[in-house]
């Protein structure tokens, strides 16, 4: 690579190569003016023979021809050579001219050379002048003179020949020059580039500068912001040393305090421990206390019968006839007017007697002995009273299965679910049953117990089963249920396609009622009041858990609002729809007897129990059966104009009554 040479090198290589053009230029002049001075010389020789043959007319022009050298200045090598070139032939042919045209003329004119002229240098002594026809002697001097002019030429051919090589040289030079020129220019377009580019990245390094610059403003405003906060930290340090100060004092009194307090707690520990072995056993006791209560209870339910029946006369309605005096009597027990009513005694005149007597009809008296008779102004809570007891055999995991039979209009509905208006003082079993279900099983979460409560509500109508609690599209439409067994070789019941809602509060119950209203409003037409008409079917499966000991109870609680219980003349069944109505009827009765039928093998424990032959007893069947608790409602209405149905109910009642005392005894023994 060649070494890069600075401007500075350069210029003075320029300049030297100038030295070296001018040295040069200045020595060509020097045998080219000497070359012009000797033809001058020549042609001054030859004048006065041309002013000669002048005069006579033939003498011919020589030297006024011949061109004179150029003067050089420079070095053109050509100009150089044309120099010599020019000199030696035109020399010669001036001199051959001469000599073709020289004619016999004066000696004269011939002898006289120009004292300017070159003299032929012969043996270094000037020629004399020769005479005019001495023509010989003049030709021999021309002779001398040419040879001296070929020396000359040879002279100059060799001084050509010099300059010539200093021309190369100075060519090579100059092209050495030349190369040296474009490197440079190369270098100098590359450090012009450099240049630029250095430019470029000082615009570039002033850009960044000024944003650094901004940067610099914002970060010193950010150092001062800083500096206040660190003020204000410094300063809060200080607020916060000292209370750390005032902490630290009151954690030394703290912790002089609570060593104090550790030998306390220790000594409180123990008296903890002592406590929660005393607990312990307590709480053992306690489940031991609640088992036998359970047990006792349950002997108690069992020793007042599995199967009871309550009677309830409902109060006579405003817009009613007011009955006879003496009609219905609730005559006192052995125990006098503070034993609770459990006596009825309905009188009803024997008008077939009568007539045929003449005489007044006289009075027929049916006497009636129940469990417990609730007299027309019993209030609800009153009737509820006897009936929580059996709830809390529900909760402790036996069935529980509460009817309400009757005529309708007899109070039955009342009874179950309450009187019209929400007024809570007329609520029902169903909802008094389920708040006091709830508070109980609250009760014994205490104990350890948890308790969760699963409600359906079906009706029963002409041996098919609907969903109370049908929502949706299914709302007030007949449905297709049916009873099934909860999985093969399972006990438990369950009817498909109806609802089953957890419950776990009494909105939620209400929520419930409020729907089954709502599905028997629906499916309710003018001819027929089919809510009186069907079994109306309420469960609530209970399931207890006592977690920490292992145990578990279940048992539904089934409350149920039964059809009306009163007969249809077959005589007045003329049309279809009585006709209609007397297959309801017929339906209801053989629901009805079947019922009695089956509480009757259930009580004189007969192998089989006919829960198939209906409905109500198949979906029921697990609630009737051992060691299930049952309560039957007989709801009688207090008019006379009722009497005939209300000695039906009264018997029907009295039939299961008569089996309830033949099982309590059973389980007595
Ligand atoms: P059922 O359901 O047996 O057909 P209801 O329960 O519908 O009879 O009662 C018929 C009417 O008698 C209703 O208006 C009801 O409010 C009223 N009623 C029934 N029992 C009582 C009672 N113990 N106290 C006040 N009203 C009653
Ligand atoms: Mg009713």
């Amino acid at each position: 690579m060649e070494p890069q040479r600075s401007p500075l090198l350069e210029v003075k290589g320029n300049r030297d190569l100038k030295r070296h053009l001018v040295k040069a230029s200045s020595r060509l002049p020097l045998p080219g003016s000497r070359l012009k001075r000797r033809l001058d010389q020549m042609e001054d020789a030859l004048e006065p023979e041309k002013k000669r043959t002048r005069g006579l007319g033939t003498a011919p022009t020589i030297a006024t021809s011949l061109p004179r050298a150029p003067h050089l200045t420079t070095v053109p090598q050509n100009t150089a050579q044309k120099v010599s070139r020019k000199t030696g032939p035109r020399c010669s042919t001036a001199i051959n001219t001469v000599v073709k045209n020289q004619k016999p003329v004066p000696a004269v004119a011939v002898q006289k050379p120009s004292a300017s002229a070159v003299p032929p240098m012969v043996g270094g002594k000037k020629p004399s002048k020769r005479p005019a026809w001495d023509l010989k002697g003049q030709l021999c001097d021309l002779n001398a003179e040419l040879k001296c002019c070929r020396e000359r030429s040879q002279t100059l051919d060799q001084e050509n020949q010099q300059l010539r090589d200093q021309l190369r040289d100075a060519q090579q030079q100059a092209n050495a020059l030349g190369t040296e020129r474009r490197t440079l220019e190369g270098e100098l377009a590359r450090v012009q580039a450099q240049a630029e580019q250095g430019q470029q990245e000082l615009k570039n390094l002033s850009a960044r500068v000024l944003e650094l610059e901004e940067r610099l403003g914002m970060q010193e405003g950010l150092v001062q912001e800083l500096q206040k906060e660190q003020l204000e930290l410094q300063e809060e340090r200080r607020q916060l040393t000292s209370r750390l100060e005032q902490q630290e004092g009151r954690l030394q009194a703290s912790e002089a305090a609570l060593s104090s307090s550790q030998a306390e707690v220790a000594s409180l520990q123990q008296e903890t421990a002592a406590q929660a072995a005393l607990l312990a056993e307590r709480g053992e006791r306690l489940h031991g206390l609640e088992m036998e209560r359970r047990r006792l209870h349950n002997q108690l339910q069992e020793l007042k019968g599995n199967i009871r029946v309550f009677c309830r006369v409902r109060p006579v309605l405003p817009g009613e006839p007011t009955p006879p005096s003496g009609f219905l009597l609730f005559p006192s027990g052995p125990g006098g007017p503070s034993d609770l009513p459990t006596r009825l005694s309905l009188s009803r005149t024997d008008e077939r007697r009568g007539t045929l007597s003449g005489a007044p009809a006289p009075m027929t008296r049916h006497d009636f002995s129940f469990d417990r008779v609730f007299p027309p102004g019993s209030r609800q809570d009153e009737v509820f009273e006897e009936i929580s007891m059996l709830v809390q055999s529900a909760l402790d995991g036996y069935p529980v299965c509460i009817f309400a039979y009757g005529q309708t209009g007899s109070g039955k509905t009342f009874t179950m679910e309450g009187g019209p208006g929400g007024d809570p003082q007329l609520e029902g079993l169903i909802p008094r049953a389920l708040r006091h279900l709830f508070s109980m099983a609250q009760e014994l979460g205490g104990q350890g117990w948890t308790y969760s409560f699963v409600a359906s509500y079906v009706e029963i109508y002409n041996e098919t089963v609907r969903d109370l609690l049908a929502t949706g599209n299914r709302k007030g439409q007949g449905g297709e249920c049916e009873i099934r067994r909860a999985g093969p070789g399972s006990e438990e019941l369950t009817v498909t396609n109806a609802r089953y809602v957890p419950v776990s509060c009494e909105k939620e119950v209400r929520a419930l009622l409020r729907l089954a209203h709502q599905n028997r409003a629906v499916a309710r037409t003018a001819q027929n009041e089919r809510s009186s008409r069907s079994h109306s079917v309420f469960q609530l499966q209970i399931s207890g858990e006592h977690s920490s000991r292992g145990l578990q109870c279940g048992a539904p609680l089934s409350l149920v609002d039964l059809a009306g219980s009163e007969r249809l003349d077959p005589a007045l069944a003329l049309g279809p729809e009585e006709r209609e109505r007397l297959r309801e009827t017929q339906a209801i009765n053989s629901s009805l007897s079947t019922l009695g039928l089956v509480i009757m093998a259930l009580s004189n424990k007969e192998s089989h129990v006919p829960y198939r032959n209906s409905k109500l007893t198949y979906l029921l069947q697990n609630s009737l059966g051992g060691s299930s608790k049952m309560l039957m409602f007989v709801n009688i209405s207090p008019l006379e104009e009722n009497v005939s149905e209300t000695l039906n109910s009264l018997r029907f009642a009295s039939k299961v009554n008569q089996c309830v005392i033949g099982t309590a005894q059973a389980n007595r023994k």
